[in-house]
């Protein structure tokens, strides 16, 4: 195989995968190299949400330009995304309301179908769920989940079928720069050679970051996921829920299964290569306690399985997007643990940025890395309650 190409992208998760595929939808063939296996990292552990409800108007934009493919993906990707529609929920306690209510009709402004419900309509849709510790909620009718390690090896499949390359257990160990400009990586299988390179390395991505001497604010976030039985009550059709009150999530899984995640008590800085195999102590039994305050007859339920993951995380829990330090070198990281249903936008915006300059799909511009030492981080309207 030729040591050299167009671009390098540094990882094979869903989110290298996807640029891997833009790119050559535009005729350029990046090459790939992942440490592992495609989807090794937080792709693989993903709970694989795909809403539109976000309190910033680039993040909704991103989800929606990405919901499109996620409809239709055997004609715009091929091959399986999984994507399962289940209507979506998000639940806010009364003092989020105003918050709600704005952030709704951001997304109608986007033409996101999406609406206010009250807890009585919940009630409707859910019977179910208890509803006395809010009054108001947004739906998503459309919204749902999908598989990640699907998503991302189709991605991969078509990059390939159009020239890209990937190369698995590959660990990229040096990235080698001449005057001020990148000129290819080391790594556990020899040298490779592009005078662009992308690092869409995860949870890992500031370590890649130190080889060329950059310093983002970058670090790791722990997040545990639990598997549990559903009731009969409950049957498999429910949605997608964020429920703030309760800081978590959950959705229905095959087999039978709900997927329960917490917004708190997730560790930040810890080790990305720590075990993901199993959840850790304590997080079973909150989230067991946490879901029974929703849905009460879950009493009842049993775990089945419960398992752990990480991601790159940012100060302002948002991505890092953009040209970093020294000449075609990129940022496509920081993905702060919402960066599956995102990853087919993102793709397409930063094959615009390397390929044109500037990204059009959605303007990514918020999303530079330098908005740090800039003083320009990024604010949404739920103050401290979004992960
Ligand atoms: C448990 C969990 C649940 C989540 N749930 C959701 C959700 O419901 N919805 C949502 O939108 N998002 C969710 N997320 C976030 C989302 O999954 C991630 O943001 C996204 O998968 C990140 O993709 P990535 O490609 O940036 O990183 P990764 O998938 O981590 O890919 C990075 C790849 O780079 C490789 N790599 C690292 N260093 C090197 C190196 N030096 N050389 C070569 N290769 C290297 C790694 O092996 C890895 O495969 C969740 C995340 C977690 C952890």
């Amino acid at each position: 195989m030729s040591n050299t190409a167009d671009i390098i992208i540094i990882g094979a998760g869903v989110q290298g995968a996807s640029l891997a595929f833009h790119l050559a939808e535009r005729g350029v063939k990046a090459l790939v190299l992942e440490k592992k296996f495609i989807g090794a990292g937080a792709t693989g552990r993903s709970s694989g949400m795909v809403r539109m409800h976000y309190d910033v108007r680039q993040d909704s934009e991103l989800a929606w330009v990405s919901f499109d493919y996620f409809k239709n993906w055997a004609d715009i990707v091929g091959g399986e995304s999984g994507f399962t529609r289940t209507g979506f929920i998000q639940i806010v306690a009364r003092e989020h309301e105003d918050a709600l209510r704005i952030n709704t009709a951001m997304n109608q402004d986007i033409g996101i179908p999406t609406f206010l419900i009250s807890a009585d309509d919940v009630t409707r849709l859910v019977p179910f769920f208890l509803t006395d510790d809010f009054d108001l909620a947004a739906y998503e009718p459309e919204s749902g989940y999908a598989d990640p390690s699907a998503t991302t090896a189709s991605l991969m499949t078509a990059a390939k079928d159009k020239g890209a390359r990937i190369v698995q257990d590959c660990s990229v160990t040096g990235i080698i720069e001449e005057s001020g400009k990148v000129k290819g990586v080391n790594t556990s299988q020899g040298a490779f050679f592009a005078p662009v390179i992308v690092n869409a390395a995860g949870p890992w991505a500031d370590k890649v970051n130190a080889m060329v001497g950059l310093d983002y604010p970058l670090t790791t976030w722990r997040h545990d996921t639990a598997f549990v039985g559903v009731t009969k009550e409950m049957g498999h059709h429910f949605p997608g829920v964020i429920d703030f009150p309760n800081e978590m999530y959950f959705r229905p899984e095959t087999g039978g299964l709900m997927l329960i995640g917490l917004e708190d008590g997730n560790p930040l800085g810890d080790s990305p290569d720590g075990d993901t195999d199993h959840a850790i102590k304590g997080f079973v039994e909150r989230a067991i306690d946490r879901i029974c305050q929703r849905i009460p007859s879950m009493e009842s339920s049993y775990l089945h399985t419960a398992h752990g993951g990480y991601d790159g995380i940012t100060p302002d829990q948002h991505p890092l997007l953009g040209p970093a330090g020294p000449e075609g070198f990129y940022l496509q990281c920081g993905m702060s643990g919402t960066g599956f249903k995102i990853a087919p936008a993102i793709g397409l915006c930063m094959s615009e940025l390397i390929l044109d300059g500037e990204s059009k799909s959605v303007d990514i511009s918020v999303y530079r890395p330098q908005r740090f030492e800039e003083g320009d981080e990024i604010k949404g309207n739920y103050v401290s309650v979004w992960h």
